[in-house]
């Protein structure tokens, strides 16, 4: 298969006479032509039509086609258009020259039609072929990148899932001891929400881990990085943040819940869906793994789980304090 006919041609000589020559014949041929009469006036015809081939004269005045050439090759806008000089000039030396400047092809003056028109079509499949294999590559290296990402996410909740987490938290653990910085982390859960589930379904329970995860999204900062840890577990990691600031977080998440006023009638706590959290802190002046961190903020979760749910608590340095959730 080649693109013949709809295919543009540029025309780039400073001969009139030759211009309206290669013209008719290629319009004949069903090919739409555009001329340019010198090197100039050539580039920018090439930069604003992009044709799909280019006929280009080698000596005009101003400045040559070979220096023409040279410019189209170097703009990623053009640099793909297939260049053919055609040139009364065409010693051995002209030709390595031409090929230097990024040309496909060669065709000397006086022009024989059926060579130009042969060389035309023969680089204008390329071409096409080449743009084909382009699009399919974009196409596919998009793909790629929406699998990636799909992959890292928990398409339920809109967050990332618990594998981009474990990868983040590690890189940020390593950066922050690097450069000593505070982070934290909230380990969230949902209270009661097996017996919401059980009583209210499943897809209602799903609506729920919906909202709570908008939830996050809207009160988080586009820096925190906010994941499902598990079934109802949520984990946010706060980057440049210490213990006592992402309580005033976690409070805001908690109100905006409460704000949503979602039915649970088998919480004992207060009818609606709550969220309990615990929280921890990256100590410069005692640095442990970031597995570590992660249990410190799953134990004060379960401190705040023994110690009436609805509630926030810190974990610090084994000592566990309780703060108010809203509720
Ligand atoms: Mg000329």
């Amino acid at each position: 298969m080649e693109y013949k006919s709809g295919a543009t041609i540029l025309i780039v000589d400073d001969d009139k006479l030759n211009r309206i020559f290669l013209t008719k014949l290629l319009e004949k041929e069903g090919y739409h032509v555009v001329q340019a009469h010198d090197g100039y006036e050539g580039f920018k015809a090439a930069y604003d039509l992009k044709p799909d081939l280019m006929l280009l004269d080698v000596i005009m005045p101003k400045t040559d086609g070979f220096n023409v050439c040279k410019a189209l090759k170097r703009e990623p806008n053009t640099k793909d258009i297939p260049v053919i000089f055609v040139t009364s000039r065409a010693d051995k030396s002209d030709i390595v020259s031409g090929f230097q400047a990024g040309a496909v092809d060669f065709v000397t003056k006086p022009v024989f039609m059926p060579e130009l028109l042969a060389r035309v079509r023969a680089h204008l499949s390329i071409k096409f072929y080449a743009d084909q294999l382009r699009q399919k590559n974009e196409e596919l290296e998009e793909l790629n990148h929406l699998l990636k990402h799909l992959s890292k996410k928990d398409a339920l909740m809109e967050i990332w899932n618990r594998g981009a987490f474990d990868i983040e938290l590690e890189k940020l653990h390593n950066l922050s001891i690097r450069y000593e910085r505070v982070y934290s982390l909230i380990f969230a859960d949902i209270d009661y929400f097996k017996p919401y589930n059980d009583y209210y379904g499943h897809q209602a329970g799903d609506e729920v881990l919906k909202e709570v995860g908008r939830i996050f999204r809207s009160a988080c900062r586009a820096t925190d990085f906010i994941a499902r840890y598990g079934g109802e577990e949520i984990v946010v990691i706060l980057p440049e943040t210490n213990a006592d600031q992402s309580v005033k977080l976690g409070n805001r998440i908690m109100e905006m819940l409460c704000e949503k006023n979602i039915l649970h009638e088998k919480s004992p706590l207060s009818n609606r869906v709550t969220l309990t959290m615990g929280i921890s802190e990256l100590d410069l002046n005692n640095i442990v793994s970031y597995q570590e961190i992660v249990k410190m903020a799953d134990i004060a979760l379960y401190e705040g789980k023994n110690n009436g749910r609805n509630t926030i608590v810190i974990y610090n340095n084994k000592i566990v304090f309780k703060k108010q959730g809203a509720g």
